[in-house]
């Protein structure tokens, strides 16, 4: 059963003061869940989280996470100055883009960042463009299917990242003759993967990689980076990936692959998204409208421009109805928003207990790709986002979007007073 982080006296108090539709993070979840990953990975030393930003952009939270000891993992120029204004530099960023624009490398340059080429061009561009730095990490790609008991998890041959193991080869040798020193080896071959075998399997390709390419090349490969990836259970019947069992088989394939090659050891370094934030946020919403036509539909105040996930990927999100946590689902609705799409529906034939005009409905799971992916489709504006303190006590960490700031960026002054 998935349970919510606040009850419903602590909600309606909040929605006096911030109305809905808003964002809500749970500082107590987002702590615990860093120090789980830690103490799964402590057996590596040097171990980094590198937050990736773009699942969940508050400088509040990321300054908690920073407090915590993680690092961020940026893919673009506003993502690096969101790292800079917290006082980030050198080894506390890692630059994982793509597709880089040359401005961007050279500000992950000038901040010292760890750069994560995507791409063997990108060597001679970067050159060109901030420089090659002494320690460079590459992303791999090894084609193909990825497989976990024959199971595809996933298909790197279609993925449009990372260098392929020719390219990798090739990049390694022509890195070292610019003058890199050190080496990192990054992949990400799935995503949202509550199998628990995932980070096992691909640790163990990244490895076996490693010991192959230092074999091949020479370069000084001194860490792998397993990116993001690990899954969070959306569905309440979904594995909930577990930490400790994730660490202790990695260590394994490290005790087998690494320990006895001639790298001897290697550093891990990951750049989780989802796992941090992901279940420690949920978008809570006030139903505006039911409607009853062909189906039976519950309209809420929030829409798809606030957590796009349903619309695009059919993700589902489970909606808790605040306050009857323990009433019978009973009845079948579609949950939608208002935008004028017909995929602006939270949920479609869900079972839900008996709704009300009124309702606080909590949309489960949004602390991850969620107020980040949002957008200002049909006019509608960006939330607010809250924390909820570890102290109990409620904060305002991103206001809403107003009319003005949805007018910003064009002048029509002359003609409309907003
Ligand atoms: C999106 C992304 C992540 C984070 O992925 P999650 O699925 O949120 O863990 C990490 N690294 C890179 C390069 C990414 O693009």
């Amino acid at each position: 059963m998935k349970k919510l982080f606040f009850n419903k006296d602590y909600i309606e108090k909040v929605c006096e003061k911030y109305p809905t539709p808003f964002h809500i993070y749970d500082e107590k979840g987002i702590r615990e869940g860093i120090r789980r990953l830690q103490k799964a990975f402590a057996w590596n030393e040097g171990f980094k989280e590198y937050f990736a930003v773009k699942a969940c952009p508050n400088p509040f939270l990321i300054k908690m996470m920073l407090e915590e000891g993680c690092g961020v993992d940026c893919s673009s120029y506003t993502e690096l100055m969101l790292a800079e204004s917290l006082g980030c530099r050198g080894d506390d960023i890692m630059f994982s883009s793509n597709v880089t624009p040359a401005e961007d490398f050279q500000y992950a340059r000038k901040l010292d960042a760890i750069v994560n080429l995507d791409d063997f061009s990108h060597i001679d561009f970067l050159a060109k463009n901030g420089g090659i730095p002494e320690t460079i990490f590459i992303r791999y790609n090894p084609g193909g299917d990825f497989k976990i008991d024959n199971a595809i998890m996933g298909r790197p041959a279609d993925a449009k990242y990372g260098f392929t193991h020719e390219q990798a080869i090739e990049g390694l040798k022509k890195l070292m003759s610019m003058g890199a020193k050190t080496f990192g080896i990054h992949a990400f071959l799935a995503s949202n993967m509550t199998n628990n075998d995932y980070y096992p399997k691909l640790a163990k390709v990244l490895f076996e990689t490693a010991v192959e390419l230092n074999k091949q090349t020479g370069a000084d490969i001194k860490f792998i980076n397993l990116s993001g990836g690990i899954g969070i259970p959306y569905k309440p019947e979904d594995n909930n990936p577990d930490l400790e069992y994730i660490g202790a088989q990695v260590k394994k394939a490290y005790d087998e692959v690494i320990v006895p090659s001639a790298l001897g050891s290697v550093t891990l370094k990951t750049e989780l998204g989802r796992y941090i934030t992901g279940p420690h946020g949920v978008l809570v919403t006030r139903v505006l409208h039911e409607k009853i036509t062909y189906k039976d539909y519950i309209g809420v105040d929030a829409c798809a421009a606030n957590l796009m996930r349903p619309a695009i990927y059919g993700a589902y999100h489970h909606i808790i109805v605040v306050g009857k946590e323990n009433e019978p689902c009973d009845h079948v609705y579609d949950v939608t928003g208002g935008l004028c799409e017909n995929n602006d529906k939270f949920a479609i034939d869900r079972n839900l207990p008996e709704i009300k005009v009124g309702d606080i409905l909590a949309i489960m799971d949004s602390g991850a790709h969620g107020y980040a992916m949002g957008y200002n489709y049909n006019g509608k504006l960006r939330s607010s986002e809250l924390l909820k303190c570890e102290d109990g006590t409620t904060k305002l960490i991103r206001r809403a979007e107003t009319p003005k700031d949805y007018f910003a960026t064009f002048d029509f002054s002359d003609i409309i007073k907003v």
